[in-house]
């Protein structure tokens, strides 16, 4: 991943230095608006990065101390420690067959009477099966959260209309505006909800529990003080970030075709080398291509494929962790999770960024069958 950036981002940034106003400001508010009008939801609340949006809407849900949350092991590890934050305990689900999003047929197996919600993640930009995950949450009276922190410009067919990824199914969808996402502020976060009241308690513990805003404050032709009537966080975006993230949200739906372009052309490189899965997309979603992962043929040592792609110029990566294999997590509550572990043991992630060329893919893709042909299988056990 590369960061789409240009003097536009700059030069927002320098306005706002100007300005002399530089955090949870007019910028802020104007990212919020807009990124709502993008996503189809009512209400938009930023805040520092992605974990804290988690953090926020879980809380603004009820999740609170001894409840569970049924999630994906499969996730990065933000996506399980956020549950922990608010004192619940994350209960692990697996993955669909051929997919990375969570297997809507494991969820209710998972349910007790301590469940307080469901976190789904639309992994890597791939939106998961809402339709199927929503419709167990309402059966079960719980709440829905989306994960979408990959998935911004995504998008889903529900009811026979493709809506945006962040116009919730659910309750409430984070987003995140890392460098390694599809925008990026340097580190960013937004919540999306059409609830009028998650979105006020989210901007309330955003910053201390304060009753009124700076913002609202300083537009005040009154003197009016604030109160503090809960124990809030420090999850504040900054107006430098805003600034950046509205530029990079006017450039959309340009990163987003073109993430497309280069999916379609991975897809028929990569489909000539045998035993290479590339990844699958739904008749009802449309990725944002986030990350680009392949699984690999039967035996191959990703090890060796990666390191032999990396002698040859080519930078990859493993494809998703699963959480549940790291310290924190190995003993938390869970389904089977073979598809996770499989999936983390044996897929990988291959570049993909705007101003990658034509050439560029050719010797991706040649670098794999090279890198296959020559490492070793790894002996079965
Ligand atoms: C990146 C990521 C996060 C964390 O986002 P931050 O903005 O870095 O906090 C959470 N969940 C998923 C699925 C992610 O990919």
């Amino acid at each position: 991943m590369k960061p789409v950036m240009g003097q536009e981002e700059a030069d927002a940034v320098t306005a706002v230095i100007a300005s002399g106003w530089l955090t949870q400001g007019p910028q802020v508010l104007a990212f919020e608006q807009e990124f709502a009008a993008m996503s189809g939801a009512s209400h938009a609340c930023a805040v520092s990065n992605c974990t804290t949006a988690l953090h926020l809407a879980l809380l603004a849900v009820g999740v609170t101390a001894g409840d569970e949350v049924i999630t994906v092991s499969h996730s990065f590890i933000a996506t399980a420690n956020a549950v922990h934050m608010c004192g619940a305990e994350p209960v692990f689900a697996d993955i669909e067959e051929g997919g990375y999003n969570i297997d809507p047929a494991v969820i209710e197996a998972l349910i007790t009477p301590r469940t307080r919600a469901i976190l789904c993640v639309h992994q890597i930009g791939m939106p998961c099966n809402l339709s199927a995950i929503a419709a167990i949450a309402k059966k079960h009276g719980l709440r829905l959260v989306e994960d979408a922190a990959c998935a911004s410009g995504s998008e889903i067919l529900i009811d026979g209309k493709w809506q945006r990824i962040g116009n919730p199914i659910g309750d409430v969808a984070c987003f995140s505006f890392h460098p390694r996402k599809i925008l990026t502020c340097g580190e960013g976060g937004m919540i999306t909800t059409n609830d009028p009241a998650i979105d006020a308690k989210c901007r309330l513990l955003r910053q201390h529990g304060m009753s009124l805003s700076d913002l609202a404050r300083h537009s005040s032709s009154k003197v009016v003080t604030e109160t503090y009537d809960e124990v809030g966080f420090n999850y504040r975006m900054s107006d430098l970030q805003a600034a950046v993230g509205r530029v990079q949200l006017s450039r959309l739906d340009g990163i987003v075709a073109r993430r497309q372009q280069l999916a379609e052309r991975y897809a028929e490189l990569l489909g000539a080398i045998p035993g290479v899965a590339v990844p699958q997309q739904p008749e009802w979603a449309r990725s944002n291509w986030q990350s680009y992962t392949i699984g690999l043929p039967d035996g191959a040592d990703r090890e060796a494929v990666m390191q032999s792609m990396l002698d040859a110029g080519v930078s990859t990566r493993r494809a998703v962790m699963s959480s549940h294999l790291e310290k924190p997590w190995r003993n938390a509550r869970r389904g089977d999770l073979s598809r996770s572990e499989a999936v983390s043991a044996k897929h990988m992630i291959l570049p993909l960024y705007d101003a990658m060329t034509d050439e560029d893919q050719v010797v991706v893709a040649d670098a794999l069958a090279r890198a296959l042909a020559s490492a070793p299988a790894k002996r079965a056990a």
